[in-house]
């Protein structure tokens, strides 16, 4: 009885079931959910490439509590146009095209709406997704472009682009990434240096891989937390005087906190873009010597990457200008075939290994060969 065509109105979706906490992760699963329907000024894509994020790892934990049931998980896919509505001028059905992971404007103020994928609305870990106002959000994905570099533009580069963007670098500047040798602090190493005029750039990070990346790309030392207490490493490095620029990707909340407090110079500006989780009990301790008694002229923001068509489009553009430079490719773990999914989710949660980044490339037929093995599971089940 089971076969692909019994399933042309529903599609296989990796969900989260429940959230869980930093004990005890939340359940995942696959599902079959119906198709998603399409409105005058949205497209349905067929996903083409997913790539495996950290943050989806923080939402299965519960960093931001409840979401809604069965929430499919993702937010970093390229699609191919299945449908388009009549609305749509920017694209055509076929064409191939990078999803950002965030949209252009905070549509209302309620918990970070900007960032809709796995978060307020299903995700892209599924055969087709819904995207809304698609001239407004999607990027052309170019012909020779690798997959997996058009998916670091639609989330993780662009994430790092943003925080060098709201940073104001300024010609002669020593910089601090912390996270260095993960995809959003490679990507801000690789912003900073050849995006800007800094003098100095400092990582935080540990693997080799990412280590020996980050120096490629642009960074000047890698500090190993592993090492001794990254303050203290730091201080040797700048001969006390600290940091002007201080980028966190990765850091627990008290750790960024510190640093701001301990080694932003006066004038010197920090930028989170990391997930802050409140069950790792997570605050933000700013101390009266810190802000130099309320006067440091020292700055701190909190950002999410920017969002949409055109900024995705500018991004993609400086990629392309500096592909001699630095290969987004390079940071990731390639798998075939959209059952890879949970394997990556569990590459993802174990921090130890020395990978970076990882992503599953989609071919003709594999989204019906997953639901063909997940009818025949339902079958035996029954
Ligand atoms: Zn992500």
């Amino acid at each position: 009885m089971a076969n692909g065509k019994l399933h042309a109105l529903k599609m296989p979706a990796w969900v989260l079931r429940n959230v869980g906490t930093i004990q005890k992760p939340g359940e995942t699963g696959w599902m079959f959910k119906p198709l998603p329907t399409c409105g005058p000024d949205d497209v349905i894509g067929k996903v083409i490439a997913v790539a495996y994020c950290t943050t989806d790892i923080s939402t299965i934990d519960g960093a931001m509590g409840q979401r809604p049931e069965n929430l499919t998980l993702g937010h970093e896919c390229l699609i191919e146009i299945w449908e388009k509505g009549e609305n749509v001028h920017a694209f055509e059905v076929g064409d191939k095209a990078i999803v950002p992971a965030a949209q252009k404007e905070m549509r209302t103020c309620r918990g970070l709406a900007r960032w809709d994928y796995s978060n307020h609305i299903d995700g892209v870990f599924s055969q087709n997704v819904l995207v809304k106002n698609a001239d407004d959000r999607l990027a052309h994905l170019p012909e020779k472009m690798k997959y997996e570099v058009g998916l670091a533009i639609g989330d993780v580069f662009t994430t790092g682009k943003t925080a060098v963007d709201r940073s104001m670098v300024k010609p002669g500047d020593t910089a601090l990434v912390v996270g260095a040798t993960r995809s959003v602090g490679l990507s801000t190493v690789a912003c900073l240096r050849h995006g800007t005029e800094v003098d100095k750039i400092y990582g935080v990070g540990s693997s080799q891989a990412g280590t020996n990346l980050a120096k490629k790309w642009g960074a000047d030392e890698i500090i190993d937390y592993n090492n001794g207490p990254v303050i203290q490493q730091v201080k040797k490095l700048t001969g006390n005087n600290g940091v002007d620029v201080l980028i966190n990707t990765g850091a627990p909340a008290p750790e960024f906190a510190e640093l701001f407090n301990e080694m932003l110079a006066p004038g010197g500006r920090a930028r989170n873009v990391g997930y802050f989780n409140p069950q790792k009990g997570d605050t933000i301790p700013l101390t009266v010597t810190g802000t130099l008694y309320g006067m440091g002229d020292k700055t701190i923001g909190f950002d999410l990457l920017d969002g949409g068509a055109e900024v995705t489009q500018k991004n993609l553009t400086f990629v392309l200008q500096n592909r001699n430079k630095f290969n987004l490719a390079d940071m990731f773990d390639i798998h075939y075939g959209p059952w890879h999914i949970p394997t990556m989710q569990g590459q993802m949660r174990k921090k130890d290994t020395n990978f970076i980044k990882t992503a599953a490339i989609i071919q003709e037929g594999d989204w019906d060969k997953l639901s063909d093995k997940l009818s025949k599971e339902e079958e035996q089940q029954r």
